[in-house]
C-alpha cells in the first residue's frame, strides 16, 4: 500500500505555480518514484518525517550532510549559541582561525583553508587556484564525475556556453591509459587533474580507487606541474578522518570539502598545500555569507566528534552488516542485486534492469515500509544509525524483494526517467 500523501500533493501543486519545473535539484519532478515525498517536516537522528507525517529511516542523509544525526543536540547547541552572539557580521569571528587550524591539523596535505558555502564554491576556487598557480587553462576530469552545478562542470549544459566548457579533457576513472591520453592531449596547458575520491557517479556501479591509478595521477601532476585536486565534497569523513586519498598514500595539492563537516550547517572549504598558497592568495573569491560564524561553531563541534569518537568505525560496522544482510536476502529471493561503493556510501542496482524499473519498484516498497532508499544515487549512512535500524532495513528489504520477484515480469518502463538514462 503506498503511503497517503495529500499534503505533499497540495504543496507540489502550489510549487508548480511558483517554482520553475515544480522543483529543482535532487527533488526535481520525475527523478524518484511517484510515491516518494518531495517535502519534509522534520528530521531527528537517522529519521525524517515527511509533510504527511510518515516517519522514514533515511539512507540519503540529505545527500550527505547528515553525518552525526539530524538535529544533533551538542552540534546544534554550538550553532545556536554562536548565532545569538553574532553570525553574519562585517568580518569573521575568531572561529575562522580556529577552524582553519583544526582542519589543517586533521588533513595531512593541508596547510591553509578557505571557507565558503557550497561544494561548488570549493571546486570553483580549486580550479581558479590551479589556473592561477600554473598560468594554464586545461583541466582533466573523469567522465561522469560530479563536481557541482557551475557552467564548467554541470552535467546538464543548458544555459552554459561552449567557451565556459572549453579547456576540459576527460578520462575514464581508474583507467591509467585514458588518463595518460588526456594528459597528452592537454599538452603544455594542463592546470589541474580533478579526482573523485571514489567513483560515485549516478546510475552506474560505484568503484573504489585503484591505488595505482591514484599514484599515477599524482606522478602526472608532478611531471607536468599541474595541481592534483581531490574532490572530497561527497565522500569526506565517510572514508577517512583525513583526505580520502590519504588512505592510499596519495596526497593532493588541493581538496574540496562540503556537505557534512558541520553536520548539515552551511559551510564548505577548500584546503590546500603550501605549494598552492600564493596562487590562492592572489585570486579574488568571496561571498556574502562566507564569514558566517555559527556554521563554523557547528563545524568545530562536529570535527571534535570526528576526532574523539568511533563514529566512522560504527558506520562501517553497520554498513558491512547492511551489505551482507542484503546480499543474503537478495540471493534467497533469486534477485541479482549489485551493491557497490564504500559500505558507508552504498549504491544498489538490480541486474537486468537497464531502465531501473525493478529499482524503482523496490525503492517504493521500501518507502511503504518506512525506509527511504535511492534507486540510482549513492546513499549515505550516518553515525546516529543503530543495529536495530539496519534490522528494520533488512526486514523491509526482504519483503520488498518478494514483491519485485512477483511483479517483475509485468513491470512497465519508469515514466519520465528515460531522458536521464539516454
Ligand atoms: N563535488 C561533489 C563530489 C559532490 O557530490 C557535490 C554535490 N553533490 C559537489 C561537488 C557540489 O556541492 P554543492 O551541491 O554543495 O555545491
Amino acid at each position: 500500500m503506498p503511503l497517503s500523501n495529500s499534503q505533499d500533493r497540495q504543496l507540489r501543486e502550489r510549487a508548480a505555480a511558483v517554482i520553475p519545473g515544480g522543483m529543482y535539484g535532487h527533488q526535481s519532478t520525475g527523478l524518484l518514484p511517484d510515491d516518494y515525498p518531495q517535502f519534509f517536516a522534520k528530521a531527528k537522528g537517522a529519521r525524517l518525517w515527511d509533510v504527511d507525517g510518515h516517519e522514514l529511516l533515511d539512507f540519503m542523509c540529505a545527500y550527505g550532510p547528515n553525518l552525526m544525526g539530524y538535529a544533533d543536540e551538542s552540534i546544534d547547541a554550538a550553532y545556536v549559541s554562536r548565532m545569538r552572539q553574532g553570525d553574519t557580521m562585517t568580518g569573521p569571528s575568531a572561529l575562522i582561525v580556529e577552524l582553519a587550524e583544526t582542519m589543517t591539523a586533521m588533513v595531512t596535505h593541508a596547510d591553509w583553508a578557505i571557507f565558503c558555502k557550497n561544494g561548488g564554491d570549493a571546486t570553483q576556487i580549486a580550479l581558479m587556484t590551479a589556473r592561477a598557480h600554473t598560468g594554464r587553462k586545461t583541466v582533466i576530469l573523469a567522465k561522469g564525475a560530479y563536481h557541482g552545478a557551475l557552467p564548467w562542470c554541470t552535467p546538464r549544459p543548458t544555459g552554459a556556453t561552449p567557451e565556459e566548457r572549453a579547456n576540459r579533457f576527460f578520462c575514464d576513472y581508474n583507467d591509467i591509459a585514458s588518463l595518460e591520453a588526456a594528459v597528452a592531449a592537454a599538452g603544455d596547458d594542463l592546470a589541474a587533474i580533478f579526482a573523485a575520491p571514489v567513483k560515485h557517479d549516478a546510475f552506474v556501479d560505484q568503484a573504489l580507487p585503484d591505488p595505482a591509478y591514484a599514484r599515477r595521477t599524482r606522478e602526472l601532476c608532478d611531471q607536468t606541474g599541474a595541481l592534483l585536486v581531490v574532490d572530497d565534497v561527497r565522500a569526506g569523513l565517510r572514508i577517512a578522518r583525513d583526505c580520502s586519498w590519504a588512505t592510499l598514500g596519495v596526497q593532493p595539492d588541493l581538496s574540496s570539502w562540503g556537505k557534512c563537516f558541520a553536520n548539515g550547517h552551511p559551510i564548505s572549504a577548500l584546503l590546500g598545500s603550501e605549494k598552492a598558497r600564493k596562487a590562492a592568495s592572489q585570486i579574488y573569491t568571496t561571498g556574502s555569507f562566507w564569514y558566517q560564524a555559527a556554521p563554523m561553531a557547528a563545524a568545530l563541534e562536529t570535527l571534535k566528534r570526528v576526532r574523539e569518537t568511533d563514529y566512522l568505525e560504527h558506520m562501517e560496522g553497520l554498513g558491512e552488516r547492511l551489505r551482507s544482510g542484503l546480499a543474503e536476502r537478495a540471493a534467497a529471493a533469486g534477485i541479482g542485486l549489485r551493491q557497490t561503493g564504500p559500505v558507508t556510501m552504498p549504491l544498489f542496482l538490480f541486474d537486468d534492469d537497464p531502465d531501473l524499473r525493478q529499482g524503482f519498484l523496490w525503492s517504493s516498497q521500501m518507502l511503504a515500509r518506512g525506509v527511504y532508499v535511492h534507486p540510482w544515487h549513492n546513499m549515505f549512512l550516518c553515525a546516529a544509525m543503530t543495529s536495530a535500524d539496519i534490522d528494520q532495513a533488512l526486514d523491509a528489504a526482504e519483503a520488498s524483494f518478494a514483491v519485485v520477484k512477483a511483479e517483475r515480469p509485468a513491470l512497465g518502463p519508469v515514466a519520465k526517467l528515460s531522458f536521464l538514462l539516454a
